[in-house]
Parts: structure tokens; sequence; C-alpha cells
């Protein structure tokens, strides 16, 4: 895949004028405040189609595929506003329930999620385990026909103020470390809390704990079959591995635009700081290295709409991408010199947001060990 297609191009046109009209002017103003999007800003997205990409169109989604789109609409929203609503928990819960739950629970949820009027989260990790993830404690106790969930996920994004959760739990303490359970949680109980952290970056994202005390959850509520639902999340993990990372791109190219016109604006010993072969190359550097992490995020999506097998790329670019771009960012900050180093400036804020990304849907570390083990096979790998 060498270039967008024709429909792609329009779609590319069409999401980034919405995204600098309406999200970049007020990115960095809410950046700094934990309220969540109003509404109204989903409900926009939402007529764009963002929030129904791969969704069945029965229910207001876009139909199945077009993950390359949804790349695009992720890196021309992240470049306008890496705190805008990701509509990839919603998506991901919308998947689940196409997928493992049944169709009175989609005509009950998908519409709102497809509207943006529902948020849903992917609620995995655990305060004892984030990147072991098999060793979560969540128990699901079965109980006639309701499982009687209990336990504490945290670092939810989205937790806050999310309507349903994708929550993974054991339904048996002895069942080995893969035999998870995927269940669809209504977050409106009042056997459940949830309380907010306090963040680094993404601020308007609301990450959040969220306690459940014996909250019953009728059967039906259970996203396929018990101790699948490792094997279902892993299939989701790799292109949503790829969508983050091309966020993330979105972010440091914006940067790396912000860098190009200060440089040339900006005059030191009687010329443009641009002239200076200091200045000029780390821009070079940094926009070759997103422009290539960008072409590789666009063929593991790619190879995504082929259904192809995309696991090896998706882990290498999610651990490359965020990298680059959060150096890209870095060195944008140190363009901008004293300036960039205040807080007026957007470009502290954009860091701090983007080295959120290096840590969510897995370190680096777990990241590589998945390269390593496709690369070097069973018994030679970590
Ligand atoms: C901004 C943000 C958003 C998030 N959103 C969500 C969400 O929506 N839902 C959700 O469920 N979770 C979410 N998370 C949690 C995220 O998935 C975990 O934080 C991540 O998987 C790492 O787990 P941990 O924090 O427990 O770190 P740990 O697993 O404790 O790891 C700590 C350090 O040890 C290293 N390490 C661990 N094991 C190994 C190993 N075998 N080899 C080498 N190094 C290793 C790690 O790389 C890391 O540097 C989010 C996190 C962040 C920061």
């Amino acid at each position: 895949m060498f270039g967008f297609t024709e429909e792609e191009e329009m779609f590319c046109r069409e999401v980034r004028r919405f995204a600098q009209r309406e999200l970049a002017p007020f990115a960095k103003q809410r950046a700094k405040t934990e309220n969540p999007y109003p509404i109204e800003l989903r409900r926009k997205m939402a007529k764009l189609g963002l929030f129904g990409i791969t969704l069945p169109v029965e229910y207001g989604g876009q139909g199945p595929g077009g993950y390359v789109k949804l790349g695009i609409a992720f890196e021309e929203i992240g470049a306008a506003d890496i705190n805008a609503p990701n509509p990839s928990s919603s998506l991901v819960a919308g998947q689940y329930i196409v997928l493992y739950g049944d169709k009175e629970m989609s005509r009950e949820w998908l519409p709102g999620l497809i509207k943006g009027e529902k948020v849903g989260c992917l609620a995995v990790t655990e305060p004892e385990c984030g990147s072991d993830a098999a060793a979560i404690r969540t128990r699901a106790k079965k109980e006639g026909q309701y499982y009687v969930l209990s336990g504490e996920k945290t670092s939810i994004t989205g937790g806050a103020d999310a309507d349903i959760a994708v929550v993974f739990a054991k339904t048996d303490p002895a069942a080995g470390p893969m035999e998870v359970t995927a269940f669809l949680v209504p977050l409106d109980s009042a056997s459940i809390k949830r309380t907010v952290f306090s963040d680094t970056g993404w601020m308007p994202m609301r990450r959040a704990s969220i306690f459940f005390d014996d909250v019953r959850i009728p059967e039906k509520y259970r996203l396929g079959e018990e101790g699948r639902g490792f094997l279902y999340l892993m299939k989701h993990f790799d292109y949503l591995r790829v969508t983050l990372c091309i966020w993330v791109l979105g972010a440091a190219r914006t940067s790396i635009e912000e860098a190009i016109s200060y440089a040339k604006q900006r005059n030191a010993f009687g010329r443009p700081i641009s002239t200076f072969e200091g200045v000029a190359f780390k821009i070079a550097e940094h926009a070759t290295r997103l422009e290539a992490c960008r072409l590789l995020c666009y063929r593991a999506l790619w190879l995504k709409d082929q259904n192809l097998q995309h696991t090896k790329e998706a882990a290498m670019y999610k651990w490359l991408g965020p990298r680059v771009a959060v150096e890209a960012i870095h060195d944008a900050l140190l363009i901008h010199g004293h300036y960039g180093y205040s807080t007026d400036c957007a470009l502290e804020q954009r860091l701090r947001d983007a080295i959120g990304f290096e840590i969510a849907d897995g370190t680096a570390e777990i990241q590589k060990l998945v390269i390593a083990r496709q690369i070097l096979g069973k018994g030679y790998a970590p």
C-alpha cells in the first residue's frame, strides 16, 4: 500500500477540516482541565462516522473493515488534539458486542456507542498486574443465571465516565493463567465505585480505578465462551496498538510543524535559527522518522483490512512509534527555547501526554517480547 484510495483521501480531508476547526483551537485549554469532553463534541465526531468504523451498518456503523480509514481518523484527530475523545475503547466494546454478544445486546448498546452518546472502556489492568495480564484476580463467580463480579480494575482510560466496560475476570480461581472470561458490564450499578487518577497527562481522558463489589451480571452479558476472553483480547490488541501509535504520531507531526514555523521566524546571531544545521537537521531527522513509522502503521492496518496476520508488526510499531513521537516532541520543545518550557506553549503538555502512549496497551519491553518470540521462535526467545 503506497497511497490512500480516492475515498480515503476525501475522508482524510474531511476529518482534518473538522479536527482543525472543532478540536485544535481548544486543545490547549481543555488539556489543562480534568473535565470530560462535552457530549456535543462527541456527537459531532460521531456524525463523521468516527465511532462507527468497522461496526454494522444496521446499527448506524460504517460496515466491516476500514482499518486504514480508522488510522486516518486517528492520525488527524491526534494531530489536532492529543486529548480528544479517543474512539478506540468504544469501538472495541462495540466489536466485542458484535462478535461475542447477542443481537439483543447489539440493539441495546451499539446505536448509543456509534452516536457517541454512550462511552465504552476496556478493563484489563489491576493494581497487582499490568504487563502480566494473565495474573488478574478479579473474580466472576457463577450463581444460577448470574455471575457475581468482585475485584478492582485500575488505570482504565475513560473509566471515570464510561457507561459500559468490557471486563476481564476469572470464573474459577484455580483456572490457568490464560483462562480468563470477558463480560460486558453496565457501570450504573450501586455496587460499582470509581476513583479518578491525578495524571501527568491525558487529563481529560479521566483514567480511573473501578471497584466491583459483588456486582450481579446476567449470564447473557458474558462475552463469548468462558475461559476464552484472552484469546479474543489478543486479536483486538494488534490493531489497537497501531491506532494508538498513529494517534501520537499525529501529535508529533503537529509538533514538528510548529517547530518548523518557529525556526523560520526566530532569529539568533542575525539569521533565522532554521538556517543553522543543528536545528534544520534535527527537524529533517524527526520528519524522516515520523514518516517511516507512519507508513509502517498504515501497512499494519492494511494487513488487518486484508485479514492478514500483523501481531509482530503491531508490536514493532507500538514500541517504536510512541518513542519516536516523544523524541520528536521533546526536540520541538527545545527548538522553541525558553518559550517551549512554558505552559503557554502546548509542547510541554503534549510531551507529558505522549509519554502515556509508551505505557498504555503494553510497554516497549512487552512489545519486544512479542517480537522476539516470533522472530527467534519458542525455546530461543526470552
Ligand atoms: C495512559 C494510560 C492509559 C491506560 N489505559 C488502560 C485501559 O484503558 N485499560 C487497561 O486495562 N489498562 C490501561 N492502562 C494500563 C497499561 O496497560 C499498563 O500500565 C501496562 O500494561 C503496564 O502495566 P503496569 O503499569 O502494571 O506495569 P508493570 O507490569 O508493573 O511493569 C513495570 C515495568 O516493568 C517492565 N516489565 C514488566 N514485565 C517485564 C518483562 N517480562 N520483561 C521486561 N520488562 C518488564 C515494564 O516494561 C515496565 O517498564 C493504561 C496505562 C496508561 C499509562
